[in-house]
């Protein structure tokens, strides 16, 4: 039987003991490099048989580690499959495989509890409390 996303994503966090997309990566071997991407946020690419993210430097921590968790759920679910993340653009991208990516991350990202903790909060304040696109979190809580 297939895994849901939030299936998956239940799954790595509890063998690997974290829910930081880079300690994941680092389990499932898939290696990682940061530098100047230009107009990139990041991307993954199926590279001699290796799965590569390659993450923009001049990312702030907070969306670097978004963009990696995105970029994690397409190395998990689209092997195969290059992608490139480019900000602000890919959040608003509908093809299947980015909204997979998406939920990837924001499963990952955003625990229950954090959600359990704020339930009285409308998803526009969730947004700002988090510092995800209100798009991300309506993924989250669907
Ligand atoms: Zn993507």
């Amino acid at each position: 039987m297939k895994k849901t996303i939030r299936q998956l994503v239940a799954y790595y966090k509890k063998k690997f003991n974290t829910s930081n997309p880079f300690e994941i990566a680092d389990c499932l071997h898939i290696e990682t490099q940061i530098g100047d991407l230009g107009s990139r946020a990041g991307c993954y690419m199926y590279l001699k048989r290796h799965k590569c993210i390659f993450l923009n430097d001049n990312l702030d921590k907070h969306e670097m580690k978004l963009v990696m968790a995105h970029e994690l759920g397409h190395a998990v679910l689209h092997p195969r499959e290059n992608c490139y993340f480019i900000r602000n653009k890919t959040l608003l991208l509908n093809s299947k495989n980015e909204i997979e990516a998406n939920k990837f991350a924001m499963e990952l990202l955003v625990s229950d509890d954090v959600l359990k903790e704020n339930k009285d909060f409308t998803i526009g304040q969730l947004s700002r409390m988090l510092g995800y696109h209100e798009k991300l979190i309506k993924l989250r809580l669907q």
